[in-house]
């Protein structure tokens, strides 16, 4: 049986690093979502187009020709065969991928694409919708969260480590703002599905989270 995994949950609470550890010790590939509405945002962006702009935004979707590559060093995100993958993980490129997936003919046209990828191979998906809509029928559904304060300290410390010097504040305001846009959309909002289970990484570590997905994941494949 395809084994697919499905994690959401908000921004910054470490759902990119944590599926790639948990998806290399299952030895499956890791689909990370977030990256192909950033590659809709950023094109948005860099043709001048505003991300507000629904019915040019839909127009843009249906030709933008968004795929993936897993490669040894994680996922490759491409627009009509460019690599973009280096260019999504602006705070600019983050707002623009919020506002363009409240549209709900970009999201039937990503949903396809992902419900496409991941009935190929076992995979674990993450993003937004994933436990809700793309995979439903899951083997095993995770919601990872961990409090505001401490999601923004964790990105906080991320972005000094590449040496992007943001207040702290900047962060936490960004965060709870895109949080906001995510949960409160009319299309699939950012929830957590009845059967998801509730992962709180606030007080744990990334082995400890990693360890405890893949207990979840053990319990739901075997009982
Ligand atoms: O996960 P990441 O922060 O990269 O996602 C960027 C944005 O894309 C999110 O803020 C959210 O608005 C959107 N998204 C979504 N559904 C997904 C994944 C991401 O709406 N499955």
């Amino acid at each position: 049986m395809r084994l697919n995994i499905a994690i959401d949950g908000p921004v910054g609470a470490g759902k990119s690093t944590i599926s790639d550890a948990v998806a290399a010790r299952l030895g499956i590939l890791h689909l990370d979502t977030g990256a192909m509405y950033r590659a809709l945002g950023l094109t948005a962006l860099r043709k001048g187009m505003d991300p507000q702009d629904e019915e040019r935004i839909i127009a843009l979707c249906r030709e933008l020709d968004v795929s993936v590559r897993h490669e040894a060093d994680g996922q490759h995100t491409l627009v009509r065969g460019e690599d973009v993958t280096g260019l999504i993980r602006t705070p600019e490129v983050s707002m623009a991928a919020s506002t363009v997936s409240r549209y709900a003919e970009v999201r039937k046209e990503m949903v396809r694409i992902q419900q496409q990828l991941a009935a190929e191979t076992d995979m674990l998906v993450d993003g937004r919708d994933i436990c809700t809509t793309v995979l439903p029928n899951a083997t095993a559904k995770i919601y990872l969260t961990a409090d505001a304060e401490e999601r923004a300290r964790r990105r906080f410390l991320q972005m000094k480590e590449k040496g992007e010097e943001v207040p702290f504040e900047q962060v936490l305001e960004e965060l709870k703002k895109r949080d906001q846009q995510d949960m409160n959309r009319a299309v699939e909002p950012l929830r957590q599905a009845p059967d998801a289970v509730l992962v709180d990484t606030t007080h744990l570590s990334f082995e400890e989270t990693v360890d405890a997905i893949l207990r979840i994941v053990e319990e739901k494949r075997h009982g």
